[in-house]
């Protein structure tokens, strides 16, 4: 302001000196100048510091990322166009960050849900994103916060670190795949692959590494080959003592007597063959569910007496004492009489068959009252030798197809190894559960359970 009234304040001095205008005019036309020009300096000051306000105000809206549009004025200046054109570009960047905002929240969600881990890593091999799968499979917290640690590090297993460290080592835009075996934190199977996350621009700026839990398809793998491994045993061990004793009969054999005795071979040999086909149809209805229970409701105490009738004649010849004992208040069952009779006469073979001479078995059945909310109310069935009894390390294997604690005495025996692979499913197919407790040289108790009928 001084500087715009000291050309004004020189000429009226000039004037004033000359004699031109007296001094009080020219002294009242420099107060009238300063005022006015003071005037116009507050209103002038008072612009500047809205518009600043207003700039602020979009700033601070901007911040909180909510929408500055109805900060514009009205007016229709230079500065106010400017300002409109500014807002409506903050507008537009608003929206566009929410939509940003909302796609990643989404895609967040979708990888939080993924059942596969997704770990994604940097130029440089830093974790940039983790699911909650991924924290899982590697035994990372839940709450940690791990972006821009090394993932490699992370890695507790030499063989994911190995990977990893190929993943990161690669030419970038290479995607690598494979199947690795981890132990640590847990042993797992895991099929994986990284692949490069391109930029606009064309250069690779991050890998994404899924990492698919396949223990449970190797586990199932394996349990096919073993399956049809033991099944081709099985069936070629009968098969070809049946086709060496007929070779040996057609070659000729002069004694009638080792005639009959090879002859008696190849009939038990095609009765264990013929147990072995039935027992695995018997299984294999059970598993695919090919033969639906045909429930009805009847008293144990009928089961339990027909079943031990049928093998009393088996103990007798083996020497082995053969006992019934029912409580008598016993609920009802409700299930498939002619699958529970064969799990019955299932575990009452295996008693029989694995109980020296001179020992003896005992079929039992009792209430079992409902434990809390654990178990409801119905009765156990417990089958009891004074046997060989089975060693502990066995026990939780037993009801594996094909698994035998004695191979050859099994098929000795005439076992075919699922007697108790079909126990539990018809068990299980009943609700019911199986327990196996056995002492070596002392005996073996199986207690099966049945829920009471409704
Ligand atoms: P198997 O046809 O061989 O009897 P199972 O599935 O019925 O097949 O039984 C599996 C294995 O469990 C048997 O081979 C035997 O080693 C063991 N086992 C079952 N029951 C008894 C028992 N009561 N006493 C001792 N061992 C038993």
């Amino acid at each position: 302001m001084v500087v715009s009234v000291a050309p004004v304040a020189a000429a009226l001095a000039f004037f004033v000196a000359r004699r031109e205008i007296a001094p009080q005019w020219a002294a009242l036309a420099l107060a009238i100048g300063l005022v006015a020009g003071g005037l116009a300096v507050v209103a002038c000051d008072r612009w500047i510091a809205r518009r600043a306000e207003r700039l602020e105000a979009m700033a601070d809206a901007l911040g909180r990322r909510q929408l500055p549009s109805h900060l514009v004025s009205g007016r229709g200046d230079a500065i106010a166009r400017a300002e409109a054109r500014l807002l409506a570009a903050a507008d537009a960047m608003v929206d566009a960050l929410g939509a940003l905002e909302a796609e990643r929240e989404e895609f967040e969600a979708i990888l939080r849900g993924m059942s596969e881990a997704v770990v994604v890593t940097g130029a440089r091999g830093e974790v940039v994103m983790i699911n909650g799968a991924a924290r899982r499979v590697f035994g990372l917290a839940a709450e940690t916060d791990y972006r821009g640690r090394d993932f490699i590090e992370l890695c507790r297993d030499p063989r994911l670190q190995n990977f990893v460290g190929r993943v990161t080592d690669s030419a970038l835009g290479e995607a690598l795949t494979g199947e690795i075996q981890i132990q640590s934190p847990a042993a797992r199977h895991l099929e994986v692959s990284a692949a490069p996350v391109r930029q606009a621009g064309g250069g690779a700026a991050a890998r994404v590494m899924v990492f698919h839990d396949i223990s449970r398809l190797k586990a199932f793998e394996t349990a096919r080959s073993d399956f049809i491994a033991n099944l081709t045993h099985e069936l070629r061990t009968p098969l070809s003592a049946i086709r060496g004793y007929a070779e040996t009969l057609m070659d000729g054999v002069d004694d009638p007597e080792v005639q009959r005795r090879f002859l008696t071979i190849i009939e038990r040999q095609s009765r264990r063959l013929a147990r072995l086909i039935d027992d695995l149809v018997s299984l294999s209805d059970l598993e695919r569910g090919l033969s639906p229970l045909k429930l009805e409701s009847f008293a144990p105490r009928r089961l339990l007496e027909e079943s031990a009738e049928l093998m009393r004649e088996q103990a007798r010849q083996r020497g082995v004492a053969l006992e019934v004992r029912s409580a008598p208040e016993l609920p009802a069952v409700s299930g498939d009489a002619d699958r529970l009779h064969q799990v019955i006469l299932n575990l009452l073979d295996n008693a029989v068959k694995y109980t020296p001479r001179g020992g003896s078995v005992t079929l039992e059945a009792r209430a079992a009252a409902a434990n809390g909310g654990a178990r409801p109310a119905g009765i156990e069935l417990a089958v009891t030798d004074t046997g060989e009894g089975i060693p502990p390390a066995d026990i939780p294997r037993l009801t594996e197809r094909f698994y035998r604690v004695d191979r050859a005495r099994s098929r000795e025996l005439g076992g075919t190894g699922l007697g108790l692979a079909i126990v539990k499913h018809i068990v299980q197919l009943h609700h019911g559960s199986l327990k196996i407790e056995s002492r070596l040289r002392e005996g073996t108790t199986v207690t099966v359970w049945l829920p009471a009928a409704p």
